[in-house]
C-alpha cells in the first residue's frame, strides 16, 4: 500500500500536467476524474441522451462501461471498448459535463470506480472533490488555483488559440465554473495545502506539489 496524494482545483488551474509531473517524479500511478466524467458525457451525447434531463442521465448512468488507465506517462481513457481520449476534450463534451457531473447516480458510480482504481494507494488523483469525498484520508491534499486571466490563457493554448479566442474561453471557463462550483465547492478541502500557480513555470509547480507531499 501507498501513498494517495489528492489535487483538486478549477479548470484551466493545470491540474492534470502537474498530477501527471508529480506522479511521475515519484514514481506512482495517476488518475484523472475528470477524464472519467468526460467519458461518461461523452457516452450520453453518443447515445441521444438528453443531458439536460437529470432522470434521464441518471437512469442510464450505470451502463458505460468506463476504463481508466494510471500510467503517468501514457493517460488512457476508454468507453465500452473505444479509446475516447481525444473526443473527451472536444468542445460539446466539455459543454455538457457539469450538467452530467451533477447527477447523483453519475457521481455515485464513479466515486466507487476511482475508490476501486485507487485501491491500497501509491497514486495522485486529480479532480475537484478528491480530498472532501473521494479520499478524504489522503497522505497529501493539494488545491491548485490561479487567476482567471492565467487560468482562461492556459485553456486557450491548450486549445490551440481556437475560435474567439481567449476572451470565449474566459466565459465558457466561467461558465463551467459557475455550474461546478454548485456541485463541488471549488474551494480548499479542510487539511489541503493551497498553490497558486499563477506565477510559477510548470516545473515550479511540480517542483512545490512534490515538496509538500514528501515533507
Ligand atoms: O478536470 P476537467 O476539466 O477535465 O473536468 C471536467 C468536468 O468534470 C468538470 O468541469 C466537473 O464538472 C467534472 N468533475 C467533477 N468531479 C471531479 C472531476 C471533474 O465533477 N472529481
Amino acid at each position: 500500500s501507498g501513498m494517495v496524494v489528492a489535487i483538486d482545483g478549477p479548470s484551466g488551474s493545470g491540474k492534470s500536467s502537474v498530477s501527471r509531473g508529480v506522479a511521475a517524479r515519484l514514481g506512482l500511478r495517476y488518475l484523472d476524474t475528470g477524464a472519467q466524467y468526460r467519458a461518461m458525457t461523452y457516452w450520453m451525447l453518443q447515445n441521444k441522451v438528453d443531458v439536460g434531463d437529470p432522470a434521464a442521465v441518471a437512469a442510464d448512468a450505470g451502463t458505460p462501461v468506463i476504463v481508466s488507465g494510471t500510467d503517468p506517462a501514457a493517460p488512457a481513457i476508454g468507453v465500452d471498448g473505444e479509446d475516447v481520449a481525444v473526443q473527451i476534450r472536444e468542445a460539446d463534451v466539455t459543454g455538457a459535463v457539469s450538467a452530467v457531473a451533477a447527477v447523483p447516480e453519475v457521481r455515485a458510480r464513479l466515486i466507487a470506480l476511482q475508490r476501486e482504481i485507487i485501491g491500497g494507494g501509491g497514486i495522485v488523483v486529480e479532480g475537484r472533490d478528491i480530498a472532501s469525498v473521494v479520499a478524504p484520508a489522503a497522505g497529501a491534499k493539494i488545491f491548485l488555483t490561479a487567476s482567471q486571466e492565467a487560468r482562461a490563457a492556459r485553456r486557450n493554448t491548450e486549445n490551440g488559440g481556437g475560435a474567439g479566442g481567449v476572451a470565449a474561453t474566459r466565459e465558457a471557463l466561467t461558465r463551467r465554473d459557475s455550474v461546478d462550483s454548485r456541485t463541488n465547492a471549488l474551494a480548499a478541502a479542510p487539511g489541503a495545502v493551497v498553490v497558486d500557480a499563477t506565477e510559477l513555470t510548470l516545473e515550479q509547480v511540480i517542483e512545490q506539489v512534490a515538496g509538500i507531499v514528501i515533507h
